[in-house]
């Protein structure tokens, strides 16, 4: 009975591969340092550099925190009422709250 050669696969694509690890189309390769799989050049925006999908996540996260600091300040109300006719009033009125509110903010941000 033959035996089969023996083989691994390979850890990046799982092909069978006749080398431990890697097989001789993933070792030649650029890597990318972020997901650690290796991947053809043009999955890349630069060489070295992370692959376009990291960089896609990178971007997300980025919006993300974009949309967070919206919210914080969309969440602040201030309230209007019949004495202000001019927005130089209702500014003045609530000088006090908007010091208050950016005052918060500096802190959390220290
Ligand atoms: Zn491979
Ligand atoms: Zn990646």
């Amino acid at each position: 009975m033959d035996q089969p050669p023996p083989h691994e696969e390979c850890t990046n694509c799982g092909l069978i591969t006749v080398n431990s690890g890697l097989c001789r189309r993933c070792v030649t390769l650029p890597q990318c340092p972020v997901c650690k799989r290796r991947l053809p050049s043009n999955a890349f925006d630069t060489v070295p550099g992370n692959c376009q999908a990291c960089d896609r996540k990178n971007r997300k996260k980025l919006q993300k925190t974009r949309h967070a600091i919206d919210n914080i300040v969309a969440e602040v109300n201030l309230p209007t009422d019949d004495t202000d006719i001019t927005y130089e009033r209702f500014i003045t009125r609530n000088a006090l709250n908007i010091l208050e509110v950016m005052d918060e903010h500096i802190k959390m941000k220290k």
